[in-house]
């Protein structure tokens, strides 16, 4: 399964990723800020694809793709 990783620090809140996720896998948290008081963006669902286009377009290179060994 591929994933994402975000560095929750890293992230400002912005929502880009979750606008730009073509697969709609990423919502802005409501009960996890980080120490700036940002709401973070989190992975809703296992079924990523690993196109990096969240990773992509977040202005803070806050998001790491992990991608699937295909076996
Ligand atoms: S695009 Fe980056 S900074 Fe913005 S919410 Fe997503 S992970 Fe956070
Ligand atoms: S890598 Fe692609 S499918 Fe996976 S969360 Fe990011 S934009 Fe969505």
């Amino acid at each position: 399964m591929s994933t994402i990783y975000i560095d929750k620090e890293l992230c400002k809140g912005c929502a880009v990723c979750v606008s730009f996720c073509p697969l709609k896998l990423i919502n802005m948290s409501d009960h996890d800020v980080n120490a700036s008081g940002y709401a973070i963006a989190e992975m809703n669902s296992d079924s990523c694809t690993a196109c990096a286009i969240c990773a992509m377009m977040c202005p803070d290179s806050a998001i790491t793709v992990v991608k699937e060994d295909k076996k």
